[in-house]
């Protein structure tokens, strides 16, 4: 066991330290990436700030690495401990501290889950919009950490476009308060943004201040059906050509289709198609939600749309967006390994990525498809095993997945839209950043954790 592990123990008072145990503590060694499990020395639940201070401090005495977790929703193992080393688990904290309605803010712990917000502020005719689709389990210290993104993303930007103020404890043991409740700041470095994004290996946030605007309460939503992700991509364009900014515009290929369809129970009920284009839009009255629908709708025959699906109630609605949620298990069901990516590219670059998915499919035994984020560019692209063997099947997916991160930022794009780098993208950072890119990153890193506890050997 790691000198640290043992002295903290004896530091933090009782309760606070929990000694790791396979048989209790399995969810501490994993996220919800296919990076590899590892298990911590020791968890640490703290209670306040001197909990973490001390932890920090323990672990900058003796070089033991610490991960911060919150909800270990992560997709990309930003939350798998070091072997041996301390978990910091923020899901005790928990508290919505404030919901200021004269000033449309609310200042959160960083254990509070993202839809606990939503709720709690909608009650109040407000709306905190950023919607992972894992809102229901994640924490929003976690969408802090990875800038997490979802379908409303579109129209109303992802987490960081809400963070106001953050305070918590930098990797050195320092304390910070940034920004507040204030909308307009330009005084000095933003080190806030800094750390939106920074996937613990700074700080641990242990205070949030988020922006809230007023809750749109007409909501509408459309399930067009085409031919070709091209077509789709194309009706897109020209919904926003026509001044119609849609909350969402979520594609799904045909292989999703396919897939989708083979996994309910009710596949009659889902057309067979090329491409699903899912589109909501919003408003504060009804008639501009109607204005909206009917342009959409327009664009949609100008388009070739084979169906033109408005849902008229709450369950239909649900059974729209459940195609869209059901996506990732019905891939699950059809292959014996699937791994997944969230490449971003410019949006108008969306059917030429497509089109290079296209022409990597020539084989039966694997199946790359897409589908995600039209609107924002984000796709999440899927690779299937359909009859390699294990062996084979790690040899192709690493080579694919060189390849169709490559074609992402060689179209202008990212390695990844909302995930994050974490463990599982780390080996393509060259990709994207130059050698002096990554020294200002170890730069940036040295100064406010200059030991390297704060998650070693992830992407930085
Ligand atoms: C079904 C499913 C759907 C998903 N859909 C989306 C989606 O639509 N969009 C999207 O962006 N993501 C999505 N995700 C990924 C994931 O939910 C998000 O990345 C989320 O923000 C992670 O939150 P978490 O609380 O689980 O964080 P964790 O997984 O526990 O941690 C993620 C990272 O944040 C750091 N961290 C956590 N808390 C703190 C803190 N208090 N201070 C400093 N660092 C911290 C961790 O060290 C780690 O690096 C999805 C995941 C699942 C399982």
């Amino acid at each position: 066991m790691r000198n640290g592990v043992n002295q903290l123990k004896t530091t933090l008072p009782d309760g606070r330290v929990v000694l790791f145990n396979q048989h209790e503590h399995i969810a501490y060694t994993q996220d919800y990436s296919s990076a590899t499990p590892e298990n911590p020395g020791a968890i640490v639940f703290p209670n306040d700030i001197t909990d973490i201070t001390q932890t920090l401090s323990v672990a900058n005495q003796n070089f033991t690495p610490v991960t911060i977790r919150g909800a270990g929703t992560g997709k990309s193992g930003g939350s798998i401990p070091n072997p041996e080393g301390i978990v910091l688990a923020m899901e005790r904290w928990n508290s919505i501290l404030e919901i200021d309605e004269e000033n449309h803010m609310a200042v959160v712990e960083p254990g509070v889950l993202t839809k606990t917000l939503q709720d709690a502020v909608k009650e109040k005719g407000l709306f905190y919009p950023p919607d992972p689709s894992s809102l229901e389990i994640c924490t929003l210290g976690g969408n802090v950490a990875e800038n997490a993104g979802g379908p409303s993303a579109f129209k109303y930007g992802v987490t960081g476009d809400y963070v106001l103020g953050l305070e918590g404890v930098w990797g050195n043991g320092q304390a910070f308060s940034l920004g507040g409740k204030r909308l307009k700041d330009v005084a000095g470095y933003d080190l806030k943004s800094l750390l939106v994004g920074s996937e613990g290996t700074l700080a641990v946030i242990t205070k949030i201040t988020l922006k809230l605007i007023p809750y749109p309460h007409y909501i509408k939503d459309l399930l067009l059906t085409f031919n070709t992700v091209q077509e789709a991509s194309r009706c897109l364009r020209q919904i926003i050509n026509s001044k119609v900014q849609p909350v969402a515009a979520e594609i799904m290929d045909r292989t999703c289709i396919d897939a989708v369809r083979e996994y309910s129970k009710d596949s009659d009920s889902i057309p067979d198609s090329g491409a699903y284009l899912l589109l909501q839009c919003d408003g504060f009255t009804l008639e501009s939600v109607d204005t909206q629908m009917k342009v959409m709708k327009v664009c949609a025959k100008e388009y070739n749309a084979q169906h033109i699906m408005a849902p008229q109630t709450g369950k239909e609605t649900d059974s729209i967006w459940a195609l869209r949620r059901n996506i990732s298990e019905s891939l699950k069901a059809l292959s014996t390994h699937k791994e997944s990516h969230d490449i971003a590219v410019p949006p108008n670059m969306i059917p030429n990525y497509f089109d290079y998915i296209d022409s990597l499919n020539t084989r039966d035994s694997i199946k790359i498809l897409a589908y995600g984020h039209l609107g924002d560019g984000n796709l999440h692209v899927n690779v299937l095993n359909l009859g390699l063997n294990a062996e084979e099947w790690f040899d192709e997916k690493l080579d694919l997945e060189y390849e169709l991160l490559k074609k992402a930022v060689e179209m202008g794009g990212s390695i990844t839209g909302e995930h994050g780098i974490g463990k599982s993208k780390k080996n393509y950072m060259d990709l994207m950043f130059s050698a002096t890119d990554k020294l200002h990153f170890k730069l940036i890193k040295n100064l406010f954790d200059p030991n390297n506890i704060l998650n070693p050997g992830k992407w930085i």
